[in-house]
């Protein structure tokens, strides 16, 4: 399979196209340039797209983080394609053998491995012309993402202050590294662009280098091609601050932890600010290496725990008085804080998404419209919470045994909680009656309804019970 000749078909060609401006939506401008435009497609064959990189690294970086996306959307598009090979094809350039093809399936596809080498020559030349100087190297601040716009709660305010003890301090280094995590979606990288920000705007002689692990491990890997690592230490090494966002990406990948690591203890040697991000706390990085694990809690830990309904309310009347819509009503606030519970991401998604069709369509905001709008998103995170996840939380909630849940006893200390637990499983999920019923024991759907109704009536009548399924509904939905 070593020709290059013969040229794809143009309806391929078409769809690659096709492929290609999607991921550059998808990826940003900046990857769609480093990693997908210097890729051509050579032919579909037997299910198969064969694309052709021009480098080595190039074809092991796309075929690690791409090659999954780009079949899946293949196979949208034309379900004959089930799986891409990725191969390193030096078109006009060295001649070169053809390369070990790697390999990314969906899983009905057979793919088969070709073994071979590739020298290291000819098309890195021209990656080497682009080589960035350290300014570059640091990737874009979002200037949304300032210490103003950040809504200070609870689950926010230590990681917070940390963050800003780190961007008041005039070449003093309170605690070195600042390690930051928590999950998705909470407000990481908006506090690394804030310290940047600040810092840079407060003495534009520091040089602030901030990027994500992904970019650090592709400077590094590209520094080991041109075997060029002393540029790369002086420049890394260059920094007065250096920020790293999203360190759990350089999990797993020896050379580059050993560098990271290297780099790191340099810069804390001679008292520069290191920050850094993660997914995780610095002892659950299973996949690094137990020396840089421990050196990375060594300094201050700050994590940014899960939001609470008043941080959500909070940050949502921010957004609307930053971005000067005025006409959403309090009640889709609400609606919206104690429904889209599971990050602020998917939190301001879900405010654009109502504000931009009151636009569009020209109504005015109320629940209706929001719900109506938001109806896949809502039913995305219905979808969530399940029957079980009721059951365990209620069982464990008042002590008594799961079995219980389904089990023929009508002893109110077992009776109670199941219809606490069926009342839950009625407000939280978009189950049936009868499918209730029949995770509870297969009772008869009109159980269901009776628990539903005597547990609502109980609420009204009885504080303890009021307290109980306010405080499971809480605990469930966050
Ligand atoms: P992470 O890096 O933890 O995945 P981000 O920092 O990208 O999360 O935050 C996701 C979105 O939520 C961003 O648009 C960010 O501005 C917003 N956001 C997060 N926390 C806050 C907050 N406390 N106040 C205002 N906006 C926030
Ligand atoms: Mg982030």
């Amino acid at each position: 399979m070593a020709e290059t000749d013969k040229s794809a078909h143009p309806l391929h060609e078409e769809q690659w196209t096709a492929i290609r401006t999607h991921l550059q939506e998808e990826l940003g401008d900046a990857a769609f340039r480093s990693w997908l435009k210097p890729l051509s497609l050579r032919r579909i064959e037997n299910g198969e797209a064969q694309i052709a990189a021009p480098t080595r690294f190039l074809r092991d970086w796309v075929s690690a983080r791409y090659a999954a996306r780009i079949a899946e959307l293949w196979n949208q598009m034309n379900p004959d394609v089930r799986s891409v090979a990725i191969d390193v094809i030096v078109i006009g350039g060295v001649a070169a053998p053809v390369s070990t093809s790697q390999q990314s399936a969906l899983p009905t596809s057979n793919a088969s491995n070709v073994p071979g080498e590739m020298p290291a020559r000819g098309p890195y030349l021209r990656l080497r012309a682009v080589e960035e100087d350290i300014d570059d190297l640091s990737s874009p601040l979002n200037p949304r993402f300032s210490f103003n716009e950040f809504v200070v709660g609870k689950p926010n305010e230590f990681a917070h202050a940390a963050a800003r003890r780190v961007a008041d301090a005039d070449n003093s280094v309170p605690f070195n590294p600042l390690y930051l995590y928590g999950g998705v979606g909470l407000g990481k990288t908006h506090l690394m662009h804030a310290i940047a920000s600040h810092i840079r705007q407060r003495d534009p002689t520091r040089r602030v280098l901030y990027l994500s692990a992904e970019k650090f491990m592709y400077h590094f890997v590209r520094a080991l091609r041109y075997k060029d690592t002393m540029a790369f230490k002086e420049q890394f090494r260059s920094a007065d601050v250096l920020m790293i966002d999203d360190v759990q990406f350089i999990c797993g990948k020896d050379s580059t932890q050993e560098e990271f690591f290297h780099t790191f203890n340099v810069l804390i040697d001679h008292n520069r600010q290191v920050v850094i991000s993660g997914d995780r706390s610095p002892s659950d990085l299973d996949e690094m290496e137990e020396r840089l694990r421990s050196r990375l809690g060594w300094g201050l830990v700050a994590d940014i725990h899960a939001t609470t309904y008043e941080l959500r309310l909070g940050i949502l009347h921010a957004k609307i008085e930053s971005s000067g819509v005025t006409d959403v009503p309090q009640d889709v606030l609400e609606f919206l804080a104690r429904r889209i519970s599971s990050n602020i991401r998917e939190l301001e998604m879900a405010l654009n998404r109502v504000t931009a069709h009151a636009t569009l369509v020209g109504r005015q905001i109320d629940l209706d419209m929001a719900q109506e709008v938001l109806r896949d998103v809502l039913r995305a995170s219905e979808r969530r919470i399940t029957i079980e996840e009721i059951q365990r939380r209620v069982a464990e909630h008042y002590n008594i045994k799961l079995s219980e849940m389904s089990s023929e006893r009508r002893a109110r200390a077992v009776a109670r909680p199941r219809q606490v637990a069926m009342f839950l499983s009625k407000q939280l999920t978009s189950r049936s009656l009868p499918e209730i019923g029949r995770k509870f024991g297969g009772r008869d759907h009109t159980t269901v309804m009776h628990a539903v109704r005597r547990i609502e009536e109980l609420r009204q009548s009885d504080a303890a019970i009021a307290e109980d399924v306010d405080l499971l509904k809480r605990t469930l939905e966050s």
